[in-house]
């Protein structure tokens, strides 16, 4: 889609980051800075909470592995020692 540059009124896209006739920037800050920065800190709290659910879920995992070594180290060893 195609503007008016609101520098020298140049048909500019609205993707480019600068107008390529008068270097005039941001074109339309309203529209591109914020998706980018808004993209930007949807990324971050993805993986934020990413990393939270995992660090949780490593909790029980750890718990049952544990558990489950204790159990069959406990069930072996009398028999290793017959
Ligand atoms: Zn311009």
């Amino acid at each position: 889609m195609l503007i008016d540059c609101y520098e020298c009124k140049a048909q500019v896209s609205d993707s480019a980051a600068s107008c390529p006739h008068c270097g005039a920037i941001p074109l339309d800050p309203a529209r591109s800075l914020p998706v980018d920065v808004s993209d930007l800190d949807m990324k971050f709290r993805t993986m934020f909470w990413f990393l939270i659910k995992l660090s949780f879920a490593a909790v029980p995992a750890v718990i049952v592995i544990y558990t489950a070594w204790t159990v069959i180290g406990g069930v072996l060893s009398p028999l290793l020692h017959m």
